[in-house]
């Protein structure tokens, strides 16, 4: 399910994640591998302040290996600690304790100045609708516990959920909205599910990530469409990819619309293999 978001919808999500923060120790923002810095709101850092963070790059099994590394070192050069992980299958979950004791070693050491005991580090999973929230709370927490797809504005009594002995994490997700930064971020968010497809122009984000797939990934687009060459003319390529899928409307013309879906449902669906649709600023 994804949210329409209206500006009373931002103001109450902001509050409730606020509201949220003042119990915890350290955040997990979850983003997705396949659009790191479109699947963020720059809202998160100025919301967490100086609290430690751990991004976590989620749904690496649909992304590109080698942009995922690249990801991981850009985040290290803006001082941000990341994993890869894939919170489907539970891959590179089991480092996340570790990595969150890591980014609280000032507190435990302000902890053990002052001679207080150490309870057990609390933490929020936060991020935006559909980059895998809830998946990662209910694998983290070895069972179903937060709604999939769960939506701001519920209200309901929050729990600790017990990570082992040293950490603790909310029960329920911080939520936050994508930004619209421009249009190309609104196109990744569509293709990666992020945003409703009905808000969305099928034929404009298919024209996107045609000349994205020809740009970096040539030979995945050739593949899945059988087709010799890669043209620059949009018209042709819509109608190369038609006439392969056989949308044809009367007089032999190509069916646009069509091939548009076809094309970014195939997308959705991970028909082209690993695909990022986004790379490192400066890469
Ligand atoms: P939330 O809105 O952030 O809580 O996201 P959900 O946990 O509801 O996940 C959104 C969708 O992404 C669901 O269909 C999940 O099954 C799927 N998903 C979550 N994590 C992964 C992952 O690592 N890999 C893949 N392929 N899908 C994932």
């Amino acid at each position: 399910m994804t949210i329409q978001w209206y500006p009373g919808h931002m103001a109450k999500a902001k509050r409730q994640v606020q509201e949220k923060l003042n119990l915890i120790d350290v955040v997990i923002e979850v983003v997705d591998a396949r659009i790191p810095l479109s699947s963020r709101n720059p809202l998160v850092d100025e919301l967490i302040r100086q609290k430690p963070k751990l991004v976590l790059i989620n749904k690496s099994d649909l992304a590109d290996p080698e942009a995922t590394k690249k990801w991981v070192d850009y985040f290290e050069q803006d001082e941000m600690t990341s994993l890869i992980i894939d919170a489907q299958r539970g891959k590179g979950m089991n480092l996340i304790p570790g990595k969150v004791r890591e980014l609280a070693t000032p507190l435990l050491e302000k902890w053990e100045r002052k001679g207080i005991n150490p309870r057990p580090l609390r933490t929020l999973i936060l991020g935006i609708p559909n980059v895998g929230k809830s998946t990662v709370i209910n694998k983290l927490a070895n069972k179903k516990i937060a709604r999939i797809g769960d939506r701001p504005g519920v209200t309901k009594a929050q729990q600790w959920i017990k990570v082992g002995k040293e950490m603790e994490l909310l029960d329920t997700p911080g939520i936050l909205w994508p930004k619209f930064e421009d249009e190309q971020v609104g196109f990744r968010l569509a293709l990666t599910g992020a945003i409703k497809e009905e808000i969305f122009d099928f034929q404009a984000a298919t024209v996107f990530l045609l000349r994205f797939l020809t740009a970096n990934y040539p030979t995945l687009l050739k593949n899945r469409y059988q087709l010799t060459e890669l043209s620059d003319d949009m018209g042709d390529m819509f109608d190369a990819i038609g006439k392969r899928r056989g949308c044809l409307m009367g007089g032999g013309l190509v069916d646009y619309d069509r091939v548009a879906e076809i094309v970014f449902r195939d997308f959705r669906q991970g028909k082209f293999g690993n695909i990022s649709l986004e790379l490192p600023p400066n890469d």
